[in-house]
This record gives C-alpha cells, sequence and structure tokens, in this order.
C-alpha cells in the first residue's frame, strides 16, 4: 500500500510518498514559498535530488506540483495518482474530541475548522493543505493524524489549570500537550527495546521545539507542553514556562500589547533570548566553546530545566525504566545529553560517556551505562512513518 504524508504549513507542504509493504520511502520533498514565488524540492533514494523555482499561489497549486513530480516519467516513482491509496494528514491540535487519528470526513473537517482559535498558526494552513489534497485526490482515503491525540487519556490532574474553572468549560483552557506523535514514535522503540509494553518511559524531544513527555503502559501521563507549544523547556526562540506574571509585568513596565509580549515570548526569548547569539544550538554551543558567558548560560538553564522536568515526572510515575533523546539536539549533542544525565545516579540514570560520545548518528542507541537501574537511549524520531502508519491502519 503507497501512503501519502503530507504536513502544510503556512507557506510550505512538506511530504513523503511510503511503500507501506516494502517498508520504505519512495520519495520526500517540500514545496516551499507558497503564495509568495514557490521553491520544490524532491528526493528519491537512488535518483538525483531535484530543485526548480515554480509559481505557487497556494497549496492546491503546491499539491498538483507534487503529484506531477511523483508521477513524471523521469523523477517520479509511481505510473498514477490512483496507486496512492491513502494521505496521512499532519495536525498539530486536534482539541479535545479528536483523540485519535481519524478519518476525515465532513464532521471531523468541521471540528477542525471551529477549533483554530486554539491553534491559530497552523490550523489553517493544515485545513487548506488536507481540502487542496481531498480535490486533487477524491479517490484516496484522507487521516488526520494529530500531535495532542497522544495525550487523550492524561488524567484531569494532570490537564486542568488551576485557574478558574469556568475558563476550561468554557475556552476550553488546558494543557493539550504537543509533539506527540513523534513522543508516540520513540516510547513505542524504547518500549519494544526494552520489551516490556508497561514501561515507565521519559521521552525528551528537543530541537528547535522541545517537549518532554512521561509515558506509562504505551500512554501519555505528563507532558511539558501545555495550551499551546510555549510551556515547559526553554526552546530556540520561546521562553517555556515563566512566571505567569512576568507577561502582565512586561505589559505594565514596557506598555507591550498582548501581540508584543507575544512575540517576546515566543520570537525573542529561549536560546536566542538568553544567548543573543542565535536560536540554532549549534551556534549557542560553538559560541560558548569560545567564552560567550551567555552563550554558556543559555546552555545551563537548558540543561537546569530539563532535569527538574525529568525528576517531575520520575516523582510522579513512581520511577522510570527508560529516558530518551530524539530530535536535532537530542540526536545530536552528545554534550547536552551527558550534561542532563550527569548526577543524576539516585534516579538510576547514568550513561556510558564514552559510548555517547562514540554512538553512530542517525542510528538507534543504547547509552546506558553497564548495570544503570534506567536505560538512556538515542532514537531518531519518525513522525512521517507513524502518520503514515496510522493511516495505513484506518484504511485497511
Ligand atoms: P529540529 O527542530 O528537531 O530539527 O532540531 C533543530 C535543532 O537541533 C537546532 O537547534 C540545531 O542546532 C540542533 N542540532 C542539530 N544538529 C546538532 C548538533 N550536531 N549539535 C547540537 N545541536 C544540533
Amino acid at each position: 500500500m503507497k501512503i501519502l504524508v503530507v504536513n502544510a504549513g503556512s507557506s510550505s507542504l512538506k511530504y513523503q510518498l511510503f511503500d507501506m509493504d516494502e517498508q520504505k520511502v519512495l520519495a520526500k520533498g517540500n514545496c516551499e514559498r507558497i503564495g509568495i514565488d514557490g521553491l520544490v524540492t524532491h528526493k528519491c533514494p537512488g535518483k538525483k535530488d531535484y530543485q526548480a523555482s515554480a509559481a505557487f499561489p497556494d497549496h492546491r497549486a503546491a499539491i498538483a506540483a507534487v503529484l506531477a513530480l511523483l508521477t513524471d516519467k523521469e523523477l517520479g516513482v509511481i505510473g498514477s495518482v490512483d496507486e496512492i491509496a491513502a494521505v496521512g494528514h499532519r495536525f498539530a491540535h486536534g482539541g479535545e474530541k479528536l483523540r485519535k487519528s481519524s478519518v476525515l470526513g465532513e464532521e471531523e473537517m468541521k471540528y477542525l475548522e471551529s477549533i483554530v482559535g486554539l491553534n491559530p498558526l497552523h490550523g489553517p494552513p493544515a485545513i487548506s493543505g488536507f481540502k487542496a489534497c481531498k480535490e486533487v485526490m477524491p479517490k484516496a482515503n484522507h487521516v488526520g493524524v494529530f500531535d495532542t491525540s497522544y495525550y487523550s487519556d492524561m488524567k484531569e490532574e494532570a490537564y486542568v489549570y488551576p485557574i478558574p474553572y469556568k475558563l476550561y468549560e468554557e475556552y476550553k483552557i488546558r494543557r493539550y500537550g504537543f509533539h506527540g506523535t513523534s513522543h508516540r514514535y520513540v516510547a513505542g522503540k524504547a518500549a519494544e527495546l526494552l520489551g516490556n509494553p508497561n514501561a515507565k518511559i521519559i521521552t525528551c524531544h528537543l530541537g528547535n521545539g522541545s517537549s518532554i513527555t512521561a509515558t506509562v503502559n504505551g500512554k501519555a501521563v505528563d507532558t511539558s507542553m501545555g495550551f499551546t507549544p510555549q510551556d515547559g523547556v526553554p526552546m530556540g526562540t520561546r521562553s517555556g514556562a515563566i512566571d505567569p506574571t512576568v507577561v502582565t509585568y512586561i505589559q505594565k513596565v514596557k506598555g507591550y500589547t498582548a501581540e508584543e509580549v507575544d512575540t517576546l515570548l515566543n520570537k525573542e526569548s529561549g536560546l536566542y533570548g538568553v544567548s543573543g547569539v542565535s536560536s540554532d544550538c549549534r551556534d549557542i554551543c560553538t559560541a560558548a566553546e569560545n567564552g560567550n558567558a551567555r552563550a554558556e548560560l543559555a546552555l545551563k538553564i537548558l540543561v537546569h530545566n530539563i532535569k527538574k522536568i525529568i525528576g517531575s515526572y520520575v516523582a510522579e510515575m513512581n520511577g522510570g525504566d527508560a529516558l530518551v533523546f530524539t530530535a536535532g539536539i537530542g540526536e545530536n549533542d552528545r554534550q547536552l545529553r551527558e550534561d542532563v544525565c550527569k548526577n543524576m545516579e539516585f534516579l538510576g540514570v547514568e550513561i556510558d560517556e564514552a559510548f555517547n560520545k562514540s554512538c553512530p548518528r542517525g542510528e538507534i542507541a543504547d547509552i546506558s551505562a553497564k548495570g544503570a537501574k534506567v536505560k538512556t537511549y538515542v532514537i531518531p524520531t519518525n513522525e512521517e512513518y507513524m502518520i503514515a502508519l496510522d493511516t495505513q491502519n484506518l484504511t485497511k
């Protein structure tokens, strides 16, 4: 079965075509600068990478270009669009109702449209992307996979905020959690490695956006992102958790509007805000190595906050069987992994520092020290595969 995975952003449309029988990616790429000028990148294993400028006035034009590439005589990998049995669409937010991956019918779309207020950045482009795909592939099954749905089983005490309850009832203000598809994938892999589907696992998705999730019995019990992907650990440009009164205080002392504070906390904070160097962890590491004190401080704040969350989840779960690092920073920054795991012997976390420094990139690695009570793994994430798998399961 061939499945197309689509991730539509406001000006981009990323895609991967999977052959699920062969368990391989046939092609992948990205249409960028939709509505501006248009650039498409298309890669197929064994063929030369293709990149070209192309005019994409909207998502419909972008998906049409993708289908033309996939079926192209030279660059393509399928004979006809009809070979695509189903399309898996990534949605950041499924609200309270879309609690698991679902076939997208009219009712689901109406619901997704009704909750764009909760998800103003990602919701509208994901909906446009879906509509465009549905129009050009009317025969295919269309499935929505939601980042939030992994958190649908969290207990009320983990997701209701201690603010007037009517704000939850009226405006659905609560912890939703994000990056769920990534956490589900790596926690599932860790449970497989442990040979224990009931394991207590802490997964650290550390990238440009970062979140930490606690999983027990294959279900998320808590997560660091909240009502929006702003909560939790400091990120590239996002502050992560801070005292909420900082917001109103900034408004008072700087005379900022709500939008201006939003920009400050989302785009000017985090690693970038503290270091003043960059939002990219590699640049900050280089600056810190060259003696930049604020770059060093930004990294220390990141490590401090990751440790704090790990500790709180161990307490919440009454233990832990595995700690997992994934995403750009988690998979690649060996020093950060070492710093996070240092002085956690009390919790049973101990890593083999030499192997942590030398383990191959892009592969699953068990970096635990011999005899450590908690296994520490590096597991490359694969959200697209998870979306393809859910789509296949709902299409069979
Ligand atoms: P992602 O959002 O998962 O693509 O991750 C992006 C983040 O991963 C950026 O902050 C990168 O600087 C970081 N990253 C990628 N490679 C490395 C590396 N070798 N060392 C440190 N950070 C890295």
